[in-house]
This record gives structure tokens, C-alpha cells and sequence, in this order.
């Protein structure tokens, strides 16, 4: 018999194992069972195949085959143990229990295992788990602002709600960096990391939060959602001072950089769609927005999804004309129009057309735009100039002195912007076999005045022996007080200008100037859209060096340009601009006849 207290202690640990909140197990080596108690028994009782909860081992043989050789092999009194998990089979509608056991060597003969419930505590791991993946699907990794998937949401939450609560109107803010590779492409793209980071800084700075989400939706694009407006007035002035905000400098790295955004507003209210019909209409008015010149808030209207649909159109059709030889060039010259130079053919231009198998013969003025927004205006333009170099080339070497003397080619914004093409000018200039200085490219006053970067490479593309002309010159806000900045050669003097010589004092004024302007840097003169003798006539007397026009010939496919060339009065030359030639007896004036029929009524 025990002695009283002992008795007590023995009660006592009786008492503890039995109620103790965890399982408790002792076992000998081979697994069988000295002790159990009953929270253990219940913990074990489901991994009991056959209700035997006689071996510790046998019942944790499924999750953990090995202990028992484990426990047995090793050496001494104790230092071994072991840890591990499993998960209970699940009982029809309730979550599934987790165990966790922790094996000890109590001494050389017997171990212990104490087994826990950890469902609840699994359970929390893996609610925070999911929480974290669920924030960082929905997080933009670089700006830690939220992603477009994020941004649905949270509109879709607002549509849900909208109407039901009076003053709830909400606007979306869809926001696109203006030539923001750019900056990519110069400084790397770590530097632009932290201009966006910067942006999103500046955004959140500017807008009360709780009226206004900022989400980072793509590349350069943002969203600034807001919400609880009291007018729609609200949103078009938040929006106008955001535009105005993100213009101002940003300090990268030791650069000072600066960006504007093109910026498109839609109205919650505004169609019925879901989240992504609105995040597409206030993309849609950004992009019109970037066609306006960026750097400038527009609101969305239905047109423009129409529009937009159709440029979708244009451009889905565009790629299969570039991959299926859909494209070519026509030619319109450029005749001389001062009696010194005499009457000739000085030159060519080299437009692009577009031979679309249902539509027929499409308009650059349709497709370059579209081109451009998309990115194929770069293999539009490497068709053209290479197409038009090698033309020029076999004119000199099948018409010798007949042949123009050069070719003129536009170049687009993004074509200048691209990091290659001065070398590539070259390698299509060695291609063909032409000289240099016969091929003039063309960019626009607006181009050319843009920046600094632009200027040096028209510098390095002059380098290379290639003539620049203004193209559309007059129709920029730049104009005479600036063209002196322009490394150019010509100036093209654009044709709403011409259209209005023959009626308008202040037109012929004006065109007097810009000669004038030109003659003094020693640049030359082109006048486009010369239509009449009257209009050829007058730009003559003003002085202009050249002279474009349907006068002299429209745009001719090369063939027949150089029946042009060699006959001066084909029937062709009055056809249809884009129609491919058909004989038409009033044809337009031969280059001699006209030229000489100017020059004699004016000399007279
Ligand atoms: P642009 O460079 O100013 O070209 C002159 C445009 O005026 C041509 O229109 C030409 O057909 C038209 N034109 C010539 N003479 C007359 C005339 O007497 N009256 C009238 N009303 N129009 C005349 P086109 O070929 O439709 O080209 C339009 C614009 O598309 C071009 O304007 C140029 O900016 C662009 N473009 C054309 N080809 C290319 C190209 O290969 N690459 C790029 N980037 N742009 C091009
Ligand atoms: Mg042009
Ligand atoms: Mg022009």
C-alpha cells in the first residue's frame, strides 16, 4: 500500500493525464501501448483502421512508416525525436482535423508521444496564407498600389451600390504616359521603375483618400478611381489638376524627368456596362486624348468607342496587308517652279497606299494614325523607304538624267524615336546603292520641335548626307520664329495655305513670309497642293523654289511615273489619286507645258 501522500501524488497524476487538454501516449520500443490517456484516445481513435489502439507505432504507421525502426535504432536513453503532421480523414461537412505528434525517447525502453488538435491553428496559417496570395494577385509588384484585377473589383463594387445611395456618382480616370518608353530607352528601365513609383507618390499626395483609389493597371498606365463626387464638374477639375500635376519634374536618380500623361475621364453613370466596359470607354477617351497631342484630360463619348472599333478594325486588317504584300508606293513629283532652274522633275515624293482587298486603294490618312498608336507604323515605314530607295536607284540607272533627282519620304514620331534607325538608314541606303544626298525625309514642324533628343538625330541623319525637309510647314505653332532650330534643308509649305493664295491677301502675306524666312537660312521652298495655274502662278511670283500638286501630276504608281518622266503628258496623270491608272483624255498638264505656261504668263 502506498503511504498517504503518495497515494495523493499518484491520484493527482491520474487526475492530470485523464483531463490533460493534449494526448499523451507512452509506449514501449515496439510500439505497444503502457499508457494512453483519454483526449490521446479520442485524437487517435479515427487513424484506428480496426479500433485497436494497441500500438502506437501500427496506428501512426500510414503517416510515418518508419518509427519504429527509428526509435529502436537509436542510441542511449534518450535524444531522439520526432515531429510530424497529419491530417485526419474528413468527416462528411466538417473541416478536416489536423494532428500534429511529437515523439520523444522517455528512456532506453519507452517513449512518449504527445499528439495535439491543430485544425484551428492550420486553419489560420492557411486563411493568412490565402490573404497574402489574394493581396499580392492583386497588387502591382513594383508601386505596391492596386492592379487592374483589383481596380474591377472595387468599380464593381461601386456599380453595385450606385443609385441605391444619392450622391454616390462616381468617374474613372484612365491615365498613359505620353512617350514614356522613352525614358526607358535612354536611361534603362530602372530609372523608369522609379519614375512610376514616383507617379503613384504624387497621385496619392494629390487626392484625398477615401474619394480616390489609385490603381496601377499596365506598363505606364494608372486608374484613379473616385468615388462620392458631388458633380460631375468634380471629377473633369480632379482630373485636369492631375494631368497638370504629374507634367511637373520628377528627380530620378540625378536626372531631372519629366512626363505628361494622357489622361480619358468617364462618368460612372455614363452607359451600363460592367467594370470593363467602363475601364475600356475611359481608355478609349485617352487615347483620344494622346491623338489631341497628349498631356490633356478628354471625356468619353459613345463616338469614340465607335471609332475606336473601327481603328481596331483597321489595325487588325492592317497586319495581314504587311505580312501579304498588301502596301505599296505611289509617287507624286516635285517640279521645279523658277525659270532658272528651268522646268524639270526635281524630285519625287513617296507616299504610301494601302491596296485593301475589299475596300480598294485606302488612304495613308487612314491607316498611318492607326499605325502609329499600334506600333506597325515601324514596318510601314521600313517598307516605304526601302521600297522608295530602290526605286530611285533603278529610275538613275534606266533613265539616267530623266530620273528625279531625289526621293522624299515621311517619317513618323515613333520612327525617329526608335533607338536603331539612323543605322539602319544607313544599311537600306547601302542596300539600294543610293546616294545620300538623294533621299530627303520629311518630318513634321511638330516632330522636329519636340525635343532635344528628336534634333540630334535629324543632326545625325544630316551627318549621314541625307536631306530633311519641314513637312506641313505653317500648320505648327512654331513656324518662322523657330525654324532656324531645325537642322532642314527644305520647308514644305502645306497646302491650306496654297488653297487660299489665289483668294486671300493675308494667305499670299503669309506665304511671302515663310519664303522669306527660308531664303535668309538658306533653306528651300516647297509649296504643296498646287491645283490651278493661278495658284502655281502666284506662289511663283512669292518666290518659292517647287512646287506639288495635282497641276503637275497626282501620285502615280512608279510605272506609271515613269511614263510621266519620260512623255511629260501621259492621260493618265489626271486619274484619281489611289485609283490605279485608267486613261482619262482631260488629262492634267505635262511638266513642260505647265511649267513653261506659268513661267511665260508670269514673265509677261
Ligand atoms: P504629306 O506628306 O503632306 O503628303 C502630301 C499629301 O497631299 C498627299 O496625300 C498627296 O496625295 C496630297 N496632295 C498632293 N497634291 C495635292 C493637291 O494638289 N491637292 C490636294 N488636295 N492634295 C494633294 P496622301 O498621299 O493622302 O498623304 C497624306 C499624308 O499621309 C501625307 O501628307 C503624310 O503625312 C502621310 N503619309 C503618306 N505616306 C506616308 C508614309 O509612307 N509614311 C508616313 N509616316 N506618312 C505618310
Ligand atoms: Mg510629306
Ligand atoms: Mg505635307
Amino acid at each position: 500500500m502506498l503511504p498517504a501522500d503518495t497515494a495523493t501524488a499518484h491520484d493527482s497524476l491520474i487526475q492530470f493525464l485523464y483531463r490533460a487538454p493534449v494526448g499523451l501516449v507512452q509506449a514501449d520500443l515496439s510500439g505497444a501501448v503502457e499508457m494512453i490517456n483519454p483526449t490521446a484516445a479520442q485524437l487517435l481513435m479515427p487513424m484506428a483502421t480496426n479500433g485497436d489502439l494497441d500500438n502506437l507505432f501500427a496506428l501512426l504507421g500510414s503517416v510515418a512508416p518508419g518509427l519504429a525502426a527509428a526509435a529502436q535504432a537509436s542510441a542511449g536513453d534518450s535524444g531522439w525525436t520526432e515531429s510530424l503532421r497529419t491530417t485526419l480523414p474528413a468527416r462528411p461537412a466538417e473541416p478536416p482535423q489536423v494532428l500534429a505528434v511529437h515523439l520523444s525517447k522517455l528512456d532506453g525502453q519507452r517513449v512518449m508521444a504527445v499528439i495535439q488538435d491543430v485544425s484551428l491553428q492550420v486553419a489560420q496559417e492557411q486563411r493568412a496564407l490565402d490573404r497574402r496570395l489574394h493581396e499580392a494577385a492583386r497588387t502591382d509588384t513594383l508601386t505596391q498600389a492596386p492592379n487592374r484585377a483589383e481596380l474591377r473589383d472595387r468599380i464593381a463594387q461601386l456599380q453595385a451600390t450606385a443609385g441605391a445611395k444619392p450622391g454616390a456618382a462616381y468617374a474613372l480616370i484612365f491615365l498613359n504616359g505620353d512617350r514614356f518608353k522613352r525614358i526607358n530607352d535612354r536611361l534603362g528601365a530602372a530609372v523608369g521603375d522609379r519614375l512610376l513609383g514616383l507617379v503613384v507618390t504624387r497621385l496619392r499626395s494629390l487626392l484625398r483618400a477615401g474619394q480616390a483609389e489609385v490603381a496601377r493597371v499596365g506598363g505606364d498606365e494608372f486608374a484613379v478611381l473616385l468615388r462620392n463626387l458631388s458633380s460631375p464638374d468634380d471629377a473633369v477639375a480632379i482630373g485636369t489638376r492631375v494631368v497638370d500635376a504629374l507634367l511637373r519634374p520628377y528627380p530620378v536618380d540625378g536626372h531631372t524627368l519629366t512626363c505628361s500623361f494622357s489622361a480619358g475621364l468617364v462618368h460612372g453613370d455614363q452607359g451600363d456596362g460592367d467594370a470593363n466596359d467602363l475601364l475600356r470607354d475611359a481608355s478609349v477617351a485617352m487615347i483620344e486624348a494622346k491623338r489631341q497631342g497628349g498631356g490633356r484630360l478628354v471625356g468619353f463619348e459613345p463616338a469614340m468607342r465607335e471609332r475606336a472599333i473601327q481603328r481596331g478594325r483597321v489595325e487588325a486588317d492592317l497586319r495581314t496587308a504587311l505580312a501579304g504584300a498588301q502596301l505599296f508606293v505611289v509617287y507624286q513629283p516635285i517640279v521645279a517652279l523658277q525659270p532658272a532652274t528651268g522646268p524639270r522633275c526635281e524630285g519625287v515624293e513617296a507616299l504610301v497606299r494601302w491596296r485593301h482587298p475589299q475596300r480598294g486603294v485606302v488612304s495613308p490618312m487612314e491607316f498611318i494614325s492607326v499605325a502609329e498608336e499600334c506600333g506597325l507604323i515601324y514596318a510601314v515605314g521600313e517598307f516605304v523607304l526601302a521600297q522608295a530607295c530602290r526605286q530611285l536607284r533603278q529610275w538613275q540607272v534606266e533613265l539616267g538624267d530623266r530620273a528625279p533627282r531625289s526621293v522624299s519620304v515621311n517619317l513618323s514620331r515613333a520612327q525617329l524615336q526608335q533607338p536603331d534607325f539612323v543605322d539602319w538608314l544607313r544599311v537600306v541606303l547601302q542596300d539600294s546603292g543610293l546616294m545620300p544626298k538623294c533621299l530627303q525625309l520629311e518630318v513634321t514642324e511638330s516632330l522636329a520641335a519636340e525635343d532635344e533628343a528628336v534634333r540630334a538625330v535629324l543632326r545625325e541623319i544630316k551627318a549621314l548626307g541625307v536631306t530633311l525637309a519641314l513637312d506641313d510647314f505653317g500648320t505648327g505653332y512654331s513656324s518662322l520664329a523657330c525654324v532656324h532650330h531645325f537642322p532642314v534643308d527644305a520647308v514644305k509649305i502645306d497646302r491650306s495655305f496654297t488653297s487660299q493664295v489665289s483668294s486671300s491677301e493675308h494667305h499670299r502675306v503669309l506665304v511671302q513670309a515663310k519664303v522669306l524666312v527660308a531664303r535668309s537660312l538658306a533653306i528651300s521652298t516647297v509649296v504643296e497642293g498646287i491645283e490651278t495655274d493661278a495658284q502655281a502662278g502666284i506662289v511663283r511670283e512669292l518666290g518659292c523654289d517647287k512646287g506639288q500638286g495635282y497641276l503637275f501630276s497626282h501620285p502615280l504608281p512608279a510605272d506609271a511615273l515613269r511614263q510621266w518622266l519620260l512623255h511629260g503628258d501621259p492621260a493618265w496623270s489626271n486619274s484619281q489619286p489611289f485609283a490605279t491608272p485608267t486613261p482619262q483624255p482631260a488629262a492634267a498638264k505635262p511638266l513642260s507645258k505647265i511649267s513653261q505656261r506659268v513661267i511665260t504668263r508670269r514673265a509677261a
